[in-house]
């Protein structure tokens, strides 16, 4: 087990010490975080129940926490609030429902702001487009690349909105950063670590997909490698995982959403289209995530699929997806509760934001 010792902002650096010593008198191996606002001390090792309340005495002391799960900095253990992260004025997190829209891949400048124009206006608040595409062919299409990043920075300018897009590489976190507001992480590159490590150095959002194969607790350890890197702003996204289930192109594990809300205050989306793999069946699994109470949706939209470089039988056309926007809306406020930790409903109100109507 892990104890971790939360200062309070107040601690002198006398009283910080005084707590290591106290630590070290007590066989623990003490480790100092020093933070932008609090020093966090901790250990890992047998903890008696004695040690816990003798720490929580010591001057200086806010709390003293024990956390339970490997993941400490993506807990709610230790964070007990929902995060909310501001990009561009939008919030996602918390009470916010966001709705992500765009075409799989960058295919073109027409297409592009096509597809944009189509989801601002139905109230989509960010835009969505990969440049670096993983596919699972070598052959398929992998994407425009640079040009495909100048395309969208141009549309998220011209539109108004935030951009996210896929990185793959480590090496091409630095040029990503400078044309998209969002790192996606993809299914496949979840557990790529170097990748993890490389966008948490950064300041900018990180959208961590969860692998096709992986556990929620794997999931939330990759958080855990952003956020070890002082990046907090991580948002999480199931977007189906690999069952027996063949009708589908992956299961949607709905019940993630309320176990990781359960278990971090990290903001959680779902993604419907991935998950079905054909468009009729996107709309009732965007519904569905919004119900179990997901901060928001990420949905490919195209103006003409059957025409797609990639994903283009899973993409919804503009007009159903002013429908399903009308749809989510009306879902966000009946379902205005978040489970919380402890299992309970909390009745805050929650819409769907939009960069139409957002005041
Ligand atoms: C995508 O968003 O286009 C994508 C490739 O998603 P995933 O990594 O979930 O397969
Ligand atoms: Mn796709």
């Amino acid at each position: 087990m892990e104890l971790v010792v939360v200062m309070r902002s107040t601690a002198t650096a006398d009283d910080k010490a005084a707590v290591e010593q106290r630590m070290a008198d007590m066989g623990l191996a003490a480790h100092r975080a020093d933070g932008e606002f609090r020093t966090m001390i901790s250990a890992v090792g047998t903890i008696a129940v004695d040690s816990t309340q003798q720490l929580e005495q010591l001057v200086g002391v806010d709390r003293v926490i024990a956390v339970t799960q490997p993941y400490r900095l993506a807990s709610r253990e230790l964070h007990e609030a929902d995060t909310i992260i501001d990009i561009k004025g939008i919030r996602v997190g918390g009470p916010h429902v966001n709705v992500i829209a765009g075409p799989c891949a960058i295919e073109s400048r027409d297409l592009l702001f096509e597809v944009g124009k189509a989801v601002k206006d139905a109230g989509a608040s960010i835009l969505r487009g990969g440049a670096f595409k993983p596919r699972s062919s070598p052959y398929s299409f992998q994407g425009l690349g640079l040009d495909g990043l100048k395309l969208l920075a141009e549309a998220g300018n011209e539109l108004n909105m935030p951009t996210i897009t896929e990185v793959t590489d480590p090496r091409d976190v630095e040029v990503v950063a400078q044309y998209a507001d969002i790192f996606q992480i993809g299914a496949r590159n979840m557990q790529n670590f170097n990748l993890l490590l490389e966008v948490g150095k950064t300041d900018k959002p990180v959208f961590i997909k969860r692998g096709m194969s992986a556990t929620i607790t794997e999931l939330l350890m990759s958080a855990e490698y952003v956020l070890s890197q002082g990046n907090h702003r991580v948002i999480l996204c199931e977007r189906g995982i690999r069952t027996f289930a063949d009708e589908v192109r992956f299961t949607l594990d709905v019940s993630a959403v309320p176990v990781i809300q359960q278990r971090s205050h990290l903001p959680v989306f779902v993604d419907p289209s991935h998950a079905a793999g054909k468009r009729d069946l996107v709309p009732a699994l965007a519904l569905a995530g919004v119900v179990v109470g997901a901060a928001g949706v990420i949905v490919e939209v195209h103006s003409c699929p059957e025409k797609a470089l990639c994903d283009g039988p899973q993409a919804v056309l503009p007009a159903r997806f002013r429908k399903l926007m009308e749809e989510l809306r009306q879902v966000a406020e009946l379902a205005g509760h978040r489970v919380t930790a402890w299992g309970d409903k909390n009745s805050s109100h929650r819409r769907v934001e939009s960069g139409g109507w957002m005041s």
